[in-house]
């Protein structure tokens, strides 16, 4: 800019190509004001790291059709680790062997679980036997939910869309996120999966969830597995049915001894929960 507060446009067309060039002499210059330099993708007008991200990924997603509605996943009432896996699920972007392996091309695809089998989402999930012994429990037996031939994210789409089983997407969402989890035991600190614990530590996660969060309903039966037919979703006082058929998850018994420092006395006392943490005994002894 000139001492008489003007373009100084030879310079300009010196630094800048002329598309770039022409944008700026045709900028106004305020007579008085001071110039500073504004940052146009947020209103607070200065430069954030935050603000050059969003617009970037806005961009990125502009035109993207098939940009899924985001909000069905982190409305979800599941656990805030079961909503990043499935955004990741959603991406495609779970680091199983196979996709890794499509990635660097040293790593191995095969499943680690069963050695058998190239460990993508669809195998992991629903093909591979550690996987399958869990729906099996989840589900008591014979299931209609997918078969050999299912695709996983032709299924996972059909959580969102289909009404004969969106009612217990947040079932499936934490089945599939345990089922990982047993996977990643296996491949980074060696603990073989075991189906029965794994069913276990779900209906527990399951129960644990619905209690603390207050939820409504309940699409598990008193043997803790996922009822398939929405109309035999549990109310809340069929909810105290898994209370008289709390022996189908076992109890959880503590057992604590005190000593009365002044008597010396030692007092004793058990008492036994069971699977969702509910009281059901308790003896105390002198
Ligand atoms: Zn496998």
């Amino acid at each position: 800019m000139t001492d008489q507060r003007e373009w100084n446009i030879q310079l300009i067309q010196q630094i800048f190509s002329s598309d770039t060039a022409q944008v700026i002499i045709n900028l106004d210059i305020h007579p008085r004001e001071e110039e500073s330099i504004h940052w146009k993708v947020n209103n607070t007008r200065k430069f954030s790291v935050k603000a050059l991200y969003k617009s970037k990924i806005e961009n990125l997603y502009r035109n993207d059709q098939t940009t899924r509605d985001w909000r069905a996943i982190w409305n979800l009432e599941v656990a805030p680790a079961v909503k990043n896996f499935l955004w990741k699920c959603a991406h495609e972007i779970l680091p199983t062997n196979a996709k890794t392996a499509s990635i660097l091309h040293y790593i191995d695809s095969i499943c680690k679980l069963c050695n058998y089998g190239e460990e993508s989402m669809t195998h992991m999930f629903l093909n591979c036997p550690a996987a399958t012994e869990v729906w099996q429990q989840m589900l008591d037996g014979n299931h209609g939910l997918f078969d050999h031939h299912t695709v996983f994210m032709d299924w996972f789409n059909d959580w969102f869309h289909n009404a004969n089983i969106s009612h217990n997407v947040c079932i499936y969402a934490t089945t599939c996120w345990f089922i990982w989890k047993a996977r990643c035991d296996l491949v980074f600190q060696n603990i073989s999966p075991n189906a029965k614990n794994t069913t276990l530590s779900i209906q527990q996660h399951l129960c644990d969830h619905n209690k603390i969060h207050k939820l409504h309903f309940y699409a598990l039966n008193t043997q803790g597995h996922i009822i398939e037919n929405e109309s035999h979703i549990a109310t809340p006082e069929t909810i105290f049915g898994i209370q008289q058929h709390k022996q189908s998850f076992g109890f959880l018994i503590k057992i604590c001894t005190i000593q009365d420092p002044s008597t010396y006395q030692f007092f004793s006392a058990l008492t036994i929960t069971d699977f969702a943490g509910n009281y059901v005994d308790s003896r105390g002894h002198t």
